[in-house]
């Protein structure tokens, strides 16, 4: 049997958030390829199905493991959280295909969209990202601070409604403060800003602040901060960014 792959992600957490889509791809693979903690995340489909886990630091290793094993003639599932495309695995998959075996463009590659964390988080509050927004990774393994720093830049400068994946880990205590410093610059201090954290699970969390009240440690590796737009309000228990623009 011709080998494939599918470059998938299971959604924020919830079970009945994973597409029923990826549901169907991850029952069809034969081999599943993923970070440990969101292959545990997948109930066993079928006794023969193998698992490589695997740590969160070698995206491009596990690429091409997944590719080879696809190349060999197995049925592959690349599994990320969210939506496979959004700082996850299926760039890595297609930077692996670029600098790879030749014959590895010749391969049944897809990838299946899924709820990724900005949209959890939003539907958690109301609809903060109801105007134009930019969805912005605060981790600088794979690109230099000075770009985030220019990127927040940018993104107030627009004023768009910013969401920051990777706003902290153990590794990087203080980037996330050193962002909303950058933003209370260029942003009103009454800017609402949202922490939320494990959206589209049981745990949900929201904290609401205001750009100049905020406290950076309220974010872990499970939270997506929104940063709003000027006009981005409150509403009752809701925060909406109205699509209209208008002066605030
Ligand atoms: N591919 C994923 C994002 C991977 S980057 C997606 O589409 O959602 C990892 C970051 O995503 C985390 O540090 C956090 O900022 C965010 N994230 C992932 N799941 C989350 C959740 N359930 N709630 C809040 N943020 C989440």
């Amino acid at each position: 049997m011709t080998g494939s792959l599918v470059v998938l992600g299971t959604g924020p957490g919830k079970a009945d958030l994973m597409t029923p889509a990826t549901r169907a791809a991850l029952d069809r693979a034969t081999d599943l390829v993923g970070y440990g903690p969101y292959l545990d995340r997948i109930p066993v489909s079928h006794p023969g199905q193998c698992r490589h886990a695997s740590d969160n630091r070698v995206e491009l290793d596990r690429a091409r493991q997944a590719l080879s094993l696809a190349a060999a003639g197995r049925q592959v599932a690349v599994v990320s959280g969210g939506d496979p495309g959004v700082f996850a695995m299926a760039a890595a998959v297609f930077e692996a295909v670029e600098a790879g075996d030749p014959a590895w463009r010749q391969l049944d590659i897809t990838v299946e969209p899924g709820v990724t964390a900005m949209l959890a988080a939003a539907a958690e509050v109301g609809a903060p990202l109801g105007g134009d927004f930019c969805a912005i990774s605060l981790s600088d393994n794979l690109k230099s601070w000075a770009t985030i720093e220019r990127r927040l830049t940018a993104g107030a400068e627009g004023d768009f409604v910013i969401a920051l994946y990777n706003p902290a880990s153990k590794a990087r205590p203080h980037q996330l403060g050193q962002a909303f410093d950058l933003l209370r610059k260029l942003k009103d201090a009454a800017t609402v800003v949202l922490f939320v954290r494990a959206a589209g699970t049981a745990e949900a969390r929201v904290v609401s602040t205001v750009l100049g009240e905020v406290d950076a440690a309220v974010a872990d590796m499970r939270t997506l901060v929104i940063v709003g737009a000027s006009t981005t309000r409150q509403v009752g228990r809701w925060v909406y960014t109205p699509r209209r623009e208008r002066s605030t």
